[in-house]
Order: C-alpha cells, then structure tokens, then sequence
C-alpha cells in the first residue's frame, strides 16, 4: 500500500486551495447547521477552512480535538451554496477525514459495516436473520420498529423495517412493462419504447423496498422496461464519509467496471435516493481525486469512464419529470385529499438542484410547505449517527417541529437516509406524520386513477 502523503508535500493540496481562497465574509456561518447547534467557530466553515489551512501549512497536528471538530461537519454543503465563491467545504472536510482515519484508524464497528457493505452475500444473510429474529429484538411503539434493549451507538432509536428478501434478490435483470405489452402502443401515454437501467441504492434495497417497487410501478404505466443489475454495489457513502477512501474507491471502481457495459443498452440509469445520486454524480469524482492526491495513483481510467456514466445517470425525479410524460399522465389522475410538506434533502437541493421536479410530480396533492424545507434534517453520516447522535437530535428535533407545524399528514423526501432521521426524528417528539418517498406518492396515485385505462 502507497504511503499516505503528508499534506505539505504537496504542491497545492486540496486543503489548501481552498482555504486560500477563503475571503472571511462569514456569509456561511449563519445558516451552517452545525454551528447553529454549537454556536462556535471552530465548528463553521470559515473555522473549518482556517484550521485545516493551518493543519495543511504543518502549523497545526491532527490531535483529537480537530479530529472531533473536523467529525462533528454534518456535510450537508449548505455553506458551498451561500460561500459567494462556492468554497467547497465538504471536499475539504472529506480530504480531511481521510488523514483522520490515516492517524487514528477506522473504529471497528465501521470496519465491519464498510465491510458488509462491500460483500452483497453477508449483508443479504444479516438483513434476512433480523427479519427471522424481529420479534426477539424489535418492539414495534407508535408505529416505528425501536431495539428491546439498548445496544452502543444505536440507543434506542427508531429502526428502518427488516424484510425476508432485499429488493435486488426480488427484482433483477430486465422487468418488461406489462402495461406496454397489454395494450396497443400508444405514445400519448407511453414514453416511446425507453429502456432504464435502476440502481437502488442500500437503503431502498434492504430497508424501504416499496421505493423500487413504486419505481417499477411507474416505468410500468408509462411503458417504460426497466434493467436492474443484480450486481450492483453500496455507492460507497458511508465509507467515504468517514474517510475510508480505500474501500469507497474500491467501491466505486467495482461499480464502474460492473454498470459501464449495460449502458449502452439503456437510456438512463435511474436512482430513487438523493445521497447515492450525489455520489455517483458529484462525489465520485471528488473521491477518484483525493484517492490519487493521497496515494498518488493514476484513476485516469476510472475518470473516463465516470465521465461516460454520468452523462446517463439520473435521480429518478428529475428524469422521471424532463424525459418522460408522467406530468401529462398525472394530470388526468385524481386529485388526492391527503396533504403533503416536501422536505429537501442536502445532496438533491444542495449538491444537484433538484427541488422542483418532485414537487411538479406531487402535483395530485395539497402541499403545505414546511419552515426551512432544505434545512439539513441532521442525518450526518455514520459518525453522527453514532458517535455524535446528540448533534443529529438537536437538528432532527427542528426538523420534526417544522414537520409538524405545517400541518401536512405525510412528510415526503427522495432519500432514504432522511427517511431514517426524519422517522427517529418524528417518534421522539410524538409526531404522527407518516413518511412515504415521493415516488410512493406517485405509484398510488397512478394506482387510483380513474380515466387512464
Ligand atoms: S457542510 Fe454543513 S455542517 Fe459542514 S460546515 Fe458546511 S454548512 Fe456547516
Ligand atoms: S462564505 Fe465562503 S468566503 Fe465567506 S467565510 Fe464562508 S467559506 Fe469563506
């Protein structure tokens, strides 16, 4: 294994760069989400960029009191939107976990989760053996799943359901549309003989399985045949948002050689999830990068053929709303009597500017607009969710009193791991909102429409 370089030698490292552009306006520090919980500096991007201009200089160690400042970054990029020069504070702090990890080592409980998720067998027979022992460790209270007992770094929070069978055991390779085969085409109503590839991300493949499910349902009433890669692999979020640079790229690589050669069969790859449609997207790239910066290994291959999959990729909203006629199709459905407040999650709002396709799709519905619906809702990455869960509840607790204040009797967010808080969130301060992904929404109620067959 290549030696991790030290940031000063380097000729401009992705440390400094951008602290050196850092013009201290301060114009992030207000709407940052960590600092409107701790209320101080070192916790802001501006403290951030300062700090690790000075740790890349050599003027500052990485000691444990940075490596609990440089952790408690949610990354949720609102302080790139309002940086006037669009700072990137989340590749720095990234940058910057992969050195934490270099000094202290990835925690064992990560380990193994990073390992799990880069061996589809093992996961698979851990998911299924807790649906089996469901009754023996879960207790189901207002609704939500939450563990008997307390076990370190889960608490008692709220715990996403268990199924006997993942979505990509279920649904694999090619799912023709049934619509488009019994009935005559029509392209009013179909969308033109589309094939789409799906990647579903972890959570919607172990967890929230209706995601997929609805997706399918979807592409099925447009006449759309859907191509899912049984193979595919964990995008690599959590291993990168802790720093473990190695298995994310190991990840991504895997990924990459797997899902190129079905492209050119599809017209698109779609994905239900925010944070995964960031990654391949956005955050790929970012990792390629400080991979080669640190270990100074050559991705150029990897870089062309990420230029070539993301030319296809979609979050599924966005393609869904610019490509096919699903907002024609919808407007002859029926008007819901259900209300509905969008949240929006960081990496669709933030990272991709997605924000008013799934509103556009959520057209049969009443909205009633939350408070701050693209305040971060403090999910945060696996160090938040364990190490640091008292941040993710100071935030989640907003989140939830926003929630309920609209008034609306389901929240909606593409992405799973918003799901995840917002549920935990919603169960803490008893409020009896339902979630349902926005592609939930739209599956019913297509599902109940009156005038289309
Ligand atoms: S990514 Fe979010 S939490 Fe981190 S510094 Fe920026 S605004 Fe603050
Ligand atoms: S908004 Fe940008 S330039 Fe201004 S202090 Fe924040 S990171 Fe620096």
């Amino acid at each position: 294994m290549s030696e991790i370089s030290s940031p000063t030698s380097n000729k401009i490292s992705i440390l400094q760069k951008s602290a050196m552009s850092c013009v201290k306006c301060a114009k992030c520090v207000p709407t940052c989400t960590i600092y409107s919980v701790n209320r101080d500096e070192i916790t802001s991007p501006r403290g951030y960029l300062d700090l690790v201009s000075a740790y890349a200089e050599g003027k500052l160690s990485m000691d444990l009191n940075l490596k609990d400042s440089i952790e408690s970054c949610f990354l949720c990029t609102t302080c790139v939107t309002q940086c006037p020069m669009s700072l990137p504070v989340d590749i720095v702090i990234e940058r910057a976990r992969v050195d934490i990890a270099q000094k202290y080592g990835i925690p064992f409980y990560k380990k193994i989760l990073f390992y799990m998720l880069g061996k589809r067998s093992v996961l698979n027979f851990v998911f299924s053996m807790g649906y089996y022992f469901n009754p023996c460790i879960f207790k189901t209270q207002d609704g939500y799943k939450k563990i008997r007992f307390k076990i370190p770094k889960i608490g008692d929070r709220v715990i996403s359901p268990l199924n006997k069978k993942s979505f990509l055991q279920t649904y694999h390779g090619l799912i023709e549309s049934q619509y488009k085969k019994n009935h005559s085409i029509n392209n009013t109503q179909t969308s033109n003989n589309k094939k789409v590839g799906i990647y579903i991300g972890c959570l919607s493949n172990y967890n929230y399985l209706n995601v997929g499910i609805s997706l399918l349902k979807i592409l099925d009433k447009l006449g759309i045949d859907a191509f899912v890669p049984q193979k595919q692999e964990c995008c690599g979020a959590p291993a990168f948002f802790s720093g473990d640079i190695k298995n994310t790229t190991k990840l991504i690589k895997k990924n990459l050689n797997y899902l190129l050669p079905f492209l050119e069969d599809l017209d698109a790859l779609l994905i239900p999830e925010a944070t995964c449609s960031a990654m391949l997207l956005s955050d790929w790239h970012h990792a390629l990068e400080i991979e080669s910066e640190v270990f100074g290994i050559d991705n150029k291959q990897y870089f062309d053929k990420l230029e070539v999959l993301t030319k296809k990729t979609f979050m599924a909203s966005k393609w869904l709303h610019d490509y096919t006629n699903l907002d024609e199709v919808l407007k002859i459905c029926k008007k819901e009597e259900v209300t509905v407040t969008y949240h929006d999650p960081c990496h669709a709002r933030k990272v991709l500017k997605i924000y008013q396709e799934p509103r556009k799709l959520l057209k049969n519905f009443t909205l009633k607009e939350m408070n701050e619906s693209s305040a971060c809702c403090g999910f945060g990455g696996v160090t938040i969710q364990s190490e640091k869960y008292h941040l993710a509840k100071a935030i989640g607790d907003k989140k939830a009193q926003n929630i309920a204040k609209s008034g609306a009797n389901i929240v909606s967010a593409e992405c799973s791991a918003c799901r995840m808080q917002i549920d935990d969130s919603l169960s803490r301060n008893d409020v009896h909102t339902k979630f349902m992904h926005p592609l939930e929404l739209i599956a019913n109620n297509l599902e109940n429409k009156s005038n289309i067959e």
